[in-house]
């Protein structure tokens, strides 16, 4: 089912990123950023808001992300993206030394079948891989645990971190993302062209489940924020008749016969954030993992 969910409460990102800012002691500001208002909804400066196009879907798989410290405040993180999409979406900020028990009890709810997304390359021969064969739909519509993409949000570096000290991840089995297309996010600077971004490993993580329509409305929505948020930080206007907005518009009609919503905005109040140009020139790394 597909729904326009803009006047629906605000989901698992949104709601960790206030969690978030609730413990800080000052306000998240990037380096450098200079103020503008911006939608709460999907964190674009107002003027170039996409609420109104989103798009969420019920999908059979669903994913579970793990966000480094300040990764739900930055403006160009993609995690926040998957949620607009797929509604079985799960957040949870990182600690080295604890987990959140709702983490732990989501990890071992029997209708889940959870796996680590993370390069296969140089595991530990004893740590078992993810069978790509049981993250599709059983045939014939038989029972079986959903696929639970557990994915490791921050830098590169940070990701690995993350990998290497959570004890509580170490009975999954891990699903590497070897090859596949290069990038085409380029709101953070990424240190090789094939690592990508978390919203395009969510929607590679889709096709294996075998939701090759919802990869690609996923995909299609990276598109279209990369170029809002561009946009904006060249303070140019909106251009309802590019491409990515062409491409969002057929997918979200292929799969649905309702019809958007119209110009509804999100419910919640405008939010102060940081201009983006100086974000993206000043974020060393990555934002997500590498498909090594
Ligand atoms: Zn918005």
């Amino acid at each position: 089912m597909t729904q326009n969910p803009t006047s629906a409460p605000p989901h698992a990102v949104a709601r960790l990123r206030d969690a978030r800012l609730a413990r800080s002691s000052k306000p998240f500001a990037a380096r450098g950023g200079s103020r503008r208002v911006h939608c709460a909804g999907c964190r674009l400066v107002s003027s170039h808001c996409t609420c109104a196009l989103r798009r969420q879907r019920d999908t059979r798989a669903g994913f579970c992300l793990l966000m480094h410290d300040i990764e739900p405040l930055k403006p160009s993180n993609t995690g926040w993206l998957i949620a607009d999409v797929v509604a079985d979406t799960h957040a949870f900020g990182w600690a080295r030394t604890s987990a959140d028990p709702a983490l732990l009890a989501l990890l071992r709810n029997p209708q889940w079948q959870p796996c680590v997304v993370f390069p296969a390359e140089g595991l530990a021969p004893s740590r078992p891989l993810a069978c790509h064969a049981a993250l599709q739909p059983p045939a014939g519509g038989a029972d079986a645990p959903r696929p639970l993409f557990v994915l490791l949000d921050g830098t590169w570096a940070e990701a690995r971190k993350m990998f290497r000290h959570s004890p509580w991840l170490e009975h999954l089995p891990v699903l590497g993302l070897e090859g596949g297309a290069p990038s085409r996010y380029r709101l953070r600077r990424a240190s090789q062209d094939d690592q990508w971004c978390t919203s395009e490993v969510a929607a590679r993580c889709l096709e294996l489940a075998g939701d090759a329509p919802t990869a690609a409305l996923l995909n299609a929505w990276l598109g279209l924020f990369t170029e809002r948020y561009d946009l904006a930080r060249q303070q140019r206007a909106v251009r309802p008749d590019s491409a990515a907005q062409r491409r969002l518009a057929a997918l979200s009609e292929s799969a649905s016969s309702t019809a958007p919503a119209g110009a509804a905005t999100s419910a919640r109040p405008p939010i102060l954030l940081p201009e983006p140009a100086a974000l993206a020139a000043s974020t060393p790394g990555l934002c997500a993992l590498a498909p090594s």
